[in-house]
């Protein structure tokens, strides 16, 4: 029986994460990396630092070839395929999650649709609300595997990284992809059930090429930079945005710097729960789970967590 090769758009399904560096709505968006890329160099051209040597050392191969960072593209790899062919299936979408919120809401206090507000009205208040429910879900699950040491055994696959680069975002072990999964599905359900609920007509959040417009500035404010070696702070914009070096300063290998700077983009959650660091008058000399103790960077040793 002759075997068919595969068309373009199925390898594309299982080669999924090198087309994250073509999508707009991936951190490592190639238009992202280049932005982030554009800051290091006025960030280090204004440092004292020797210019050229450092951004040699940013392409150099030898740190592409850490055993640290091949971790982090072994992990992508093992963690899609494992996406595609197992979970995949069992993860519905959010979509039945808003129905069922819905129905709950309905239940208990009637039919909606009581609010007629002009789309663009709608759109507005659906993305700021979906956009901060979202990142308070996301800082508290984050709290969560630093507090909780059965989550801290897997979400240290993420903090045993010594190299900090763009890549390191997908250096999460499978557990914490199941987590997150059911999180935002959790979230973006539940959010657009309620708004379903109370407003006829259609709701669709603001975006920009497909990208939320909250998720656009964050990424063209050099979000790639939170994993790498430039350090990147916001000054006194941090007490509201948390900036790439507040999250150097969580991957710090320093115990004086543990369980710090847990949320995404809104510092105030960090400054409720007195986790939040400024960067300023703060140094990072290594990342990592501790100075001293070299984890080995084996998916082998990573694969039941840590
Ligand atoms: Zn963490
Ligand atoms: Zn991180």
């Amino acid at each position: 029986m002759p075997l068919n090769l595969p068309d373009f758009e199925t390898l594309k399904h299982y080669l999924e994460p090198v087309f994250y560096l073509t999508d707009p709505e991936r951190r490592v968006f190639v238009g992202y990396l280049l932005v982030s890329l554009v800051l290091a160099i006025v960030i280090l051209s204004r440092q004292s630092a020797p210019f050229l040597p450092t951004v040699k050392q940013i392409f150099n191969p030898r740190l592409w070839r850490h055993p640290s960072v091949l971790l982090d593209i072994k992990l992508i790899s093992v963690n899609h395929l494992f996406w595609i062919f197992m979970l995949a299936p069992f993860f519905g979408s959010q979509i039945a999650t808003a129905i069922a919120t819905k129905r709950v809401l309905v239940d208990l206090f009637g039919r909606g649709d009581f609010l007629t507000w002009s789309t663009l009205h709608v759109s507005l208040l659906y993305t700021a609300v979906l956009f901060v429910a979202d990142d308070f879900a996301r800082f508290f699950t984050h709290l969560c595997y630093h507090k909780i040491p059965l989550l801290w055994r897997f979400h240290a696959v993420h903090h045993s990284a010594t190299i900090l680069t763009p890549l390191t975002l997908y250096r999460v072990h499978i557990v914490e992809v199941i987590l997150n999964a059911m999180r935002s599905i959790f979230v973006a359900g539940v959010i657009g059930g309620i708004f379903i609920w109370l407003f006829t007509g259609k709701i669709a959040p603001l975006e920009i090429l497909g990208v939320s417009i909250f998720s656009l500035m964050f990424n063209l404010a050099g979000a790639n930079l939170r994993h790498s070696p430039i350090w990147l702070g916001y000054g006194k914009v941090e007490k509201w945005v948390l900036s790439p070096a507040q999250h150097q300063i969580h991957h710090s290998a320093n115990p004086a710097h543990f369980d710090k700077n847990f949320g995404v983009m809104i510092a105030l959650w960090d400054r409720i729960f007195g986790t939040w660091v400024a960067s300023e008058q703060t140094q990072v000399n290594a990342f990592g789970l501790s100075e001293n103790a070299e984890v080995k960077q084996t998916l082998r040793h990573h694969l039941t967590g840590l």
